[in-house]
């Protein structure tokens, strides 16, 4: 995937709109304070438990934690502080989300890329990675497997930045996902909503996305430290471009995308900084458009490829600290989705739950092609890290069952508006929940309807049956409207949400 024609250069000389970055500058700079970051986590060194309790009192109040906050969160050392902060956040997560977690499978489409990112085995320097983009009626297939037989209703589809998959590109891939059907047992499998994965976009791209009705926006910053971010983007490549990437979701929001994801590549930098730099971007978007971001990630550096520097990381997170970063998460936005992916192994992903996780991937394969073709060979050689968790999303269920978690396949909120600052403010003031218990229930019904097996469809009853007792009780005014949703589902309706 040679960049042969003059075509091709032009396309990444005309990618960064300087404009597109200048707007949102305040004096020339950013709002990346580097300074600020440092003294706000070295004047809260050695917190005081009154000061911990206030402000896990604020958390539990549903209220977003300011930045001098979150200093203080992450520099607690005390056990019992700690274990407190774990149990309140568990609380919040309750409060907010209930019982709930939804699930999600990656689907790589194409690792042709004209960056270098010094960590990922789709770099353009590494020859030793087979570059493979999918075709419109490949990705049919992979779909067909991922709806038709695992029974996933949302994807994070995920691009390298090249001009062969580029704006036209994501536009007809999405179009296509959206247009699969594939026959179920009883229904019809289908994807709901697609999530996007993807380099920068200009304000243009961004509003062909949305016309196509993605639903999340992700781009992670990687590092928010300004002088790593350059020693491992090299500056002679798109992603060099440090503020092209901090304001994408500026523009995302300018063009019309409100739920967007943020994210940072742990183990680049240090923790701290890094949790620091994702709170003070949240609050950079709720102050200029009143909403924050709709997920953040934290994946951590996996080994890859022929890619030295995973091996390598003088920054490498700890699991006690990893477990440290997604608690503060939790207490310091209480209503933002927290995502864990595959690339953690699953004991961690099982403790990552009860500390605030609201999404997980299953099932999941990132070698490009790799759910409808299964060549071992071929898995190696086109994925970009190596995965920690390859369970299924049938296993991965059971084991939410078991920890008492009902797996949500709704994807009703973007398609019904509840997007962006209407959403926040639904969960806010925990109308959302209410809407997600039902749907959650309703969707549920449909996966095991016609994708358990009979082990788990005879666990997967008992909590259905205990949730519909719960909804009987806290929401009498819409019970008798539910139960007509539900009997519709079980007699293989599909699709039918509040
Ligand atoms: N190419 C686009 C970009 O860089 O924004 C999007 C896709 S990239 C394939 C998705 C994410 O994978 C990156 O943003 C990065 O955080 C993560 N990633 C890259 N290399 C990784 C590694 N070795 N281990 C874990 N995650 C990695
Ligand atoms: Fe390309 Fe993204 Fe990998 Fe960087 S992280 S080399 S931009 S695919």
């Amino acid at each position: 995937m040679e960049l042969k024609t003059e075509e091709h250069k032009n396309w990444i000389n005309q990618r960064i709109k300087q404009g597109q970055i200048d707007k949102y500058l305040a004096d020339g700079k950013n709002f990346i304070d580097e300074d600020k970051i440092n003294s706000l986590i070295e004047k809260a060194k050695s917190p005081d438990k009154d000061t911990v309790l206030r402000i896990l009192e604020k958390s539990l109040n549903i209220k977003t934690l300011s930045l001098k906050d979150v200093a203080c969160l992450l520099n607690v050392t005390d056990p019992d502080l700690w274990e407190l902060m774990q149990q309140t956040a568990l609380t919040v997560k309750k409060k907010v989300y209930d019982n709930r977690i939804v699930t999600f499978a990656p689907l790589y489409l194409g690792n042709a890329c004209v960056n270098n990112c010094l960590y990922c085995a789709f770099r353009k320097d590494n020859h030793a990675n087979q570059r493979k983009i999918l075709s419109l009626s490949e990705i049919e297939k992979e779909v067909r497997v991922l709806c038709g037989k695992i029974g996933h209703k949302r994807l994070v589809v995920v691009y390298g930045e090249h001009p062969s998959t580029g704006i036209d590109y994501m536009v007809n891939s999405v179009k296509t996902i959206y247009g699969i059907r594939e026959k179920t047992v009883k229904g019809v499998g289908q994807i709901r909503r697609v999530n996007v994965n993807a380099a920068p976009l200009s304000i243009e791209e961004l509003k062909r996305l949305h016309e196509v009705g993605i639903g999340t926006y992700q781009v992670f910053q990687e590092t928010y430290h300004p002088q790593t971010y350059r020693n491992v983007h090299p500056e002679n490549t798109l992603k060099g471009n440090y503020n092209w990437r901090l304001y994408v979701m500026h523009r995302a929001m300018e063009a019309g995308i409100d739920d967007v994801g943020l994210g940072v590549l742990f183990g680049l930098y240090d923790w701290k900084f890094e949790v620091m730099g994702l709170i003070t971007h949240n609050l950079e978007l709720e102050a200029k458009f009143g909403v924050g971001a709709h997920t953040i990630s934290f994946p951590r550096i996996e080994p890859a490829d022929n890619t030295p520097l995973t091996a390598n990381l003088k920054y490498k997170v700890s699991d006690e600290d990893f477990k440290k970063i997604i608690t503060v998460l939790r207490l310091a936005v209480p209503h933002t989705g927290l995502i864990i992916t595959a690339r953690e192994n699953a004991e961690i992903r099982k403790q990552a739950i009860a500390l605030g996780i609201t999404q997980t991937d299953a099932s999941t394969k990132i070698a490009i092609g790799s759910y409808s073709d299964k060549t071992e060979q071929q898995q190696g050689q086109r994925q970009q890290f190596i995965l920690g968790d390859t369970r299924s999303l049938e296993e991965l269920i059971n084991e939410y069952i078991q920890m008492g978690y009902i797996t949500s396949f709704c994807t009703a909120g973007y398609r019904c508006g509840r997007t962006g600052e209407c959403i926040m403010d639904m969960l806010r003031s925990g109308k959302e929940g209410k809407f997600c218990k039902l749907n959650a229930v309703l969707t549920f019904r449909e996966w095991v309807d016609d994708f358990a097996s009979e082990k788990t469809k005879a666990k997967a009853e008992e909590i259905i049956a205990k949730e519909i007792q719960e909804i009987k009780q806290t929401l009498p005014q819409v019970f008798e409207q539910f139960m007509e949703y539900y009997n519709r589902v079980k007699n293989g309706e599909r699709d039918l949400y509040f």
